[in-house]
């Protein structure tokens, strides 16, 4: 690998001669190895222009999406290369990352035997790991919590996508800004319609959550509709972009007619970035075209149009998305969802725990080894715990209750997922950018005023 000074000639180099095609696809390459990740990726995109089917540097590029956890621009990017048959093993690698990223771990199963199968010299015993199939747990993930169960009340007419909610901010621990934000925004003026009318304001638009993967934006959207007693609808765009074109924008039509048809319902967009990031590429027609339908579709054909529909995005990479997302009237409202502090952490476990049989529990004690863990982690190590424990019990024949040590002991075995990266990533982006005032939210997580110590 080149040391700080070889790369910054390789980079003199390619501003001489920016047409030369391999020097610029070695200075991304060269970025990429090093971890500089915002600006290799601003190289392969520089590649791509000189060589738009390139296969090296569309890999890059979304190495470097995937590496900023843009998952789903990480999966658009690849889209040509994984269409071409036999094609690529790096690209169906990547693709195989970018999906369990996006939490879907059959796809990503999927994709890394087929690339394996083509070279075995990718095989990556960590990826693979991650990909094993888990046994069964005791507990479903989306458990709903005692006292408000999961309601079926889905209109059997609109399909089984339209679901109560279970869930309400009680349920979501930590985040008091962010709620207040979300009430403010989301709930007050379908709630006291009356007071927001007095004072000349209108609902709707909808509200961008962004933060690093994991940190409970999902769980915050969906708590968002418990709160107020809407259907929640829940869209992965990845989802809807990678259907065939005609079909796509139909589905995304009918999705918000399913939403207008639900209200009140929040309708959930996840990873808007994907959507984003291929405006940017505009060699790609229909793409543009979905965009754009998107964006009129959120504008409501007229006034009322989505009276009573609440739009909530969520993306881990908001450096994506287009500003004409954020004109008013659309996605106006960024809300910054942050990792959870020691004192969050414990009100997570807390409730992660109800349910299940406790000794007298220490949560704070786990919150203090478990800086850098996000919701999704520290519901990773509580599943973990219980499975263990489940283990034990059958053994013993009698049910033994979860313990402060079982979750230390699974704790301090478990590795969080990047926020560190996550938030030198974000750092990249928005230090030299906040001009605007986007990212004050962040700020305090970028310059070091905030946060843990230690893993991040
Ligand atoms: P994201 O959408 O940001 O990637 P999720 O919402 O999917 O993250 O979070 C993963 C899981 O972590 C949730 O299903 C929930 O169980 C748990 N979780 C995250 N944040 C919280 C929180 N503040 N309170 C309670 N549980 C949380």
């Amino acid at each position: 690998m080149l040391d700080d000074a070889g790369l910054h000639a390789l980079r003199e180099a390619a501003r001489l001669s920016p047409d030369n095609l391999p020097l610029r696809r070695h200075l991304a390459e060269q970025l990429l190895s090093k971890g500089y990740l915002a600006e290799a990726e601003a190289e392969f995109r520089a590649a791509l222009v000189l060589s738009p089917q390139d296969p090296d540097v569309i890999a890059g590029l979304a190495e470097a999406f995937v590496r900023q956890s843009a998952y789903g621009a990480a999966l658009s990017a690849l889209e040509p290369l994984l269409a071409a048959p036999g094609h690529a093993p790096r690209a169906r690698l990547l693709a195989a990352r970018a999906l369990l990223g996006e939490g879907d771990v059959a796809g990503a199963a999927r994709r890394y035997h087929d690339a394996v199968a083509r070279d075995p010299s990718l095989a990556d015993p960590d990826l693979a790991a991650r990909l094993a199939p888990q046994p069964a747990t005791p507990h479903p993930p989306q458990a709903a919590p005692s006292g408000t169960p999961h309601s079926p009340g889905a209109d059997p007419a609109d399909g089984a996508e339209a679901e109560r909610s279970g869930v309400t901010f009680a349920d979501v621990a930590g985040m008091e800004a962010v709620k207040e934000a979300l009430r403010m925004k989301l709930l007050l003026p379908v709630q006291q319609p009356e007071l927001f009318a007095a004072f000349g304001k209108r609902a709707g638009g909808g509200v961008l959550l962004y933060g690093p993967p994991g940190a409970g934006k999902t769980h915050l959207a969906r708590a968002a509709a418990g709160e107020l007693g809407a259907a929640f609808i829940s869209v992965g765009l990845a989802d809807i972009l990678d259907m065939y074109i005609g079909s796509s924008e139909r589905n995304l039509r009918a999705t918000f007619e399913m939403a207008r048809r639900n209200r009140p319902c929040v309708l959930f967009f996840d990873e808007v970035d994907a959507l984003a990031a291929r405006r940017s590429d505009m060699r790609q027609a229909h793409t543009r075209q979905l965009v754009n339908q998107f964006l009129a579709e959120l504008d409501g054909v007229d006034e009322n149009a989505n009276e009573g529909v609440l739009v909530l995005a969520a993306t881990n990479a908001p450096w994506y998305i287009d500003v004409a997302f954020r004109r008013p009237g659309r996605f106006d409202q960024m809300v910054f969802v942050p990792p959870p502090d020691a004192a969050a952490r414990a009100a997570i476990l807390r409730i992660l725990c109800r349910d299940k049989p406790l000794a007298e529990m220490d949560f704070d004690a786990v919150a203090k080894v478990t800086d850098g863990f996000v919701g999704a982690d520290l519901k990773g190590v509580v599943d973990r715990a219980v499975e263990t424990k489940l283990h034990q019990s059958i053994s013993a024949g009698r049910p033994l209750p979860l313990t402060t040590d079982d979750l230390l002991a699974v704790a301090q075995a478990t590795r969080p997922t990047a926020v560190k990266e996550w938030l030198g990533t974000a750092r990249n982006y928005v230090l030299h950018a906040n001009d605007s005032g986007a990212w004050d939210e962040l700020m305090p997580w970028i310059d070091g005023k905030k946060g843990g110590k230690g893993r991040w």
